[in-house]
């Protein structure tokens, strides 16, 4: 047997389930998990306190560099059914990240917060973009998104298309070229699911005949999008005017910050590491010209 070193505490597993009201955290589940047995003074639990990084270092998931101390809190824990929980470990846990455990659990406390409170949360999340039908793309297919979602891909991969297409969730325009479809032997169709906590989707559908744009939220048939959210989609060469040649510029004009917090950030973001990106430079010679290591890629690849 695995030597566990690093279980909750029963007070530990106690607030994690409380601060889930005692319901799977799960997307979709939402399960009840404590209740009534048959005696009429007993109570029978079937929730379960889960590791989101594991608590011995073979464990689902790997231990993410935390202390023994650190795997113990509150923050590592996340609220589920036994099904869920279950679910969650199967295939080595590789199927349920650690950053999407984290936002499960931050969205399932968002809600309960809100619940409780009756007020409005303030944050919301993408859970998936599904691909219908598309002309780029042969099969139907699901984009999962998790706390950062890096698309790799080479020339011609479909990148921009993904880029296009949740950009004009929120904004129609950024559709345009879509609506050329003569030829293509598909509509293109794409639905975007996200929490606001409560689940949403938005659905946008081109017709390849006429180019007409539908879309729907949640099911239901809308003459336009709501203001759920923006998506900010500067990259395009067709509009100088948002495209400035200094990548810090680029991105101070696209999130609306400062440059100087720009540089912040790639500092910010050199300390903390990912998984995928490295070795963040920004070279000043005049425009700056931001490089990084990229896993799967050359070394010093340019933000271009
Ligand atoms: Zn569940």
């Amino acid at each position: 047997m695995t030597r566990r070193n690093a279980d909750f505490p029963s007070a530990t597993k106690l607030v994690i389930a409380k601060r889930a009201a005692y319901r799977c955290s799960m997307p979709d589940c939402d399960r009840v998990t404590i209740g009534p047995s048959g005696d009429p003074r007993g109570v029978v639990g079937t929730g379960v306190a889960a590791h989101i990084y594991g608590a011995s270092p073979g464990g689902p998931r790997g231990s993410g560099g935390l202390s023994d101390d650190q795997l113990r809190q509150p923050e590592n824990g996340i609220w589920l059914c036994e099904n869920d929980a279950r679910l969650i470990d199967g295939n080595g846990g590789r199927d349920y990240s650690p950053e999407l455990l984290l936002n499960y659990k931050a969205r399932h406390e968002a809600r309960i917060a809100q619940e409780q409170g009756g007020k409005a949360a303030l944050i919301g999340w993408f859970e998936s973009l599904a691909v219908r039908s598309s002309p780029p793309f042969a099969n139907e297919s699901l984009l999962p998104f998790g706390k950062t979602t890096l698309v790799i891909g080479g020339n011609a991969s479909g990148k921009t298309a993904l880029c296009e297409w949740i950009a004009g969730m929120s904004d129609i325009g950024r559709l345009q070229r879509w609506r050329h479809t003569n030829g293509w032997y598909s509509d293109l169709e794409v639905a975007l699911k996200f929490f606001h906590p409560e689940p949403r989707t938005t659905a946008v559908r081109i017709d390849r005949n006429t180019g007409d744009v539908a879309v729907r939220q949640d099911q239901r048939r809308v003459p336009f999008l709501g203001p759920w959210f923006s998506a900010v989609y500067p990259l395009d060469p067709e509009r100088p005017d948002l495209y400035p040649r200094d990548d810090r510029d680029l991105i101070a004009t696209a999130v609306g910050i400062p440059g100087d917090a720009v540089d912040v950030l790639i500092d910010d973001i050199n300390r903390n590491g990912s998984g995928f990106v490295n070795r963040l430079s920004s070279e000043k010679g005049g425009t700056h010209r931001l490089k990084s290591d990229v896993m799967g890629t050359q070394p010093g690849l340019s933000f271009n």
